[in-house]
């Protein structure tokens, strides 16, 4: 076969929707070469070391609503690479509790596992986007190049719009509309290592009322992630939206002046992380989008549900679009659950 055969496709991001749509293409037999220009996989479920300390600084846990994804989560917890962090009371009346998971040892952890096989290739920013009718040719910023019949972006959209954008890459105008509107909100993520326990309520995750500046605190103790104490607080999106270019020491004086009342240990390091697209105020109606005629595909949590959750759906979506169009039969083996 070769590289530009019916079934190849490059695939932009590591995070899980666009590993959860490798992992299935790779599956039926596609062959599959997954780029991302972070140096670890997960994409916003992320995770960061200082010292000893450990912290989620992404997404802090996720739930399953979907019998899709639940297969999924099922599987992980079966195989120690995911757990439940705590359970809250179900709003539907008569419905059992609502688990929130967590990747073990971190979030990282769903990444890795979605990754194994696939040989993502990391640290590498994709720049470039070139079509000859019958293949792509994507670029990255060190000067290589990829090939495939298809390509999927599962960056936030506005980033791969600029992609598109950038490459003279042309969409339907009514596609690109819908595309153009979907937004995110900022959030500013301080990792704070303690000398002492926190004194985050149980399970170690507080909302406080008011979520300006500060939306949440989360024990990464607590949470099994550190070994050592370590909080993170993430800003409200008012907040990040107004310092999002002010120097790290006057965000982290803020958000730190917030948390104090919960942290009750003495703060022995911080360090900031500016999440430019961290959540979707509007996705798109659809569970991903998918353009045939140029053979290019947009996934992610801008589509569908959001969340971790949604990302994954919208992912599998993505995958299941292009084995109908190149007419490929899904397939299912012990280790990932049908769907
Ligand atoms: C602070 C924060 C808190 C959150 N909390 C929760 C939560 O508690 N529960 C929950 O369910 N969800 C939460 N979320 C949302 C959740 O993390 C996302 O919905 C989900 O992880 C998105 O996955 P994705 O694959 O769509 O995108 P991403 O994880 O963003 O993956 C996209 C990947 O594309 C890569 N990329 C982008 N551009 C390029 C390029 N040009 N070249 C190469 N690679 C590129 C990026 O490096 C990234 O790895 C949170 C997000 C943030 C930021």
């Amino acid at each position: 076969m070769s590289h530009t055969d019916q079934k190849s496709v490059v695939i932009v991001g590591a995070g899980i929707a666009g590993l959860m749509a490798a992992r299935r293409l790779c599956r039926a037999g596609w062959r599959v070469t997954v780029i991302d220009k972070g140096r670890g996989l997960g994409g916003r479920m992320a995770n960061r070391r200082m010292d000893e300390a450990r912290f989620d600084h992404g997404a802090q846990f996720f739930t399953t609503r979907d019998p899709r994804f639940s297969g999924y989560v099922s599987k992980w917890v079966a195989n120690g690479q995911a757990t439940v962090w705590y359970e809250r009371e179900n709003s539907a009346p008569d419905s059992p509790p609502v688990p929130h998971y967590v990747g073990l040892p971190a979030m990282t952890a769903i990444g890795k596992q979605l990754a194994e096989g696939l040989n993502p290739v990391l640290g590498r920013r994709v720049t470039g986007l070139a079509s000859n009718g019958e293949s792509w040719t994507v670029a990255d910023d060190t000067g290589s190049t990829h090939e495939g019949r298809w390509v999927v972006l599962t960056a936030p959209v506005p980033q791969a719009l600029d992609l598109i954008d950038r490459n003279g890459v042309e969409l339907p105008a009514t596609d690109r509309a819908q595309l153009d509107v979907i937004d995110y909100e900022k959030c500013i993520a301080v990792m704070v290592g303690l000398s002492g326990p926190s004194g985050l309520p149980e399970p170690g995750l507080l909302r406080p009322d008011n979520p300006e500046p500060l939306a949440l605190l989360a024990d990464n103790q607590r949470k099994g992630v550190s070994p050592v104490p370590a909080v993170t607080l993430h800003s409200g999106p008012r907040f990040a939206d107004s310092h999002f270019d002010a120097p790290d020491q006057e965000k982290i004086a803020v958000l730190l002046k917030a948390a104090e009342p919960f942290l009750r240990s003495p703060v022995a390091q911080t360090q900031a992380h500016r999440w430019g697209f961290a959540k979707p105020l509007q996705a798109h109606p659809e569970d991903h989008y998918c353009c045939p005629g140029i053979r290019i595909a947009l996934a992610g949590d801008g589509f569908g549900g959001g969340r971790v959750e949604g990302a994954a759906l919208s992912g599998l979506a993505a995958a299941d679009s292009l084995m109908a169009h190149e007419k490929t039969t899904p397939q299912s083996t012990h280790e990932d659950p049908p769907i």
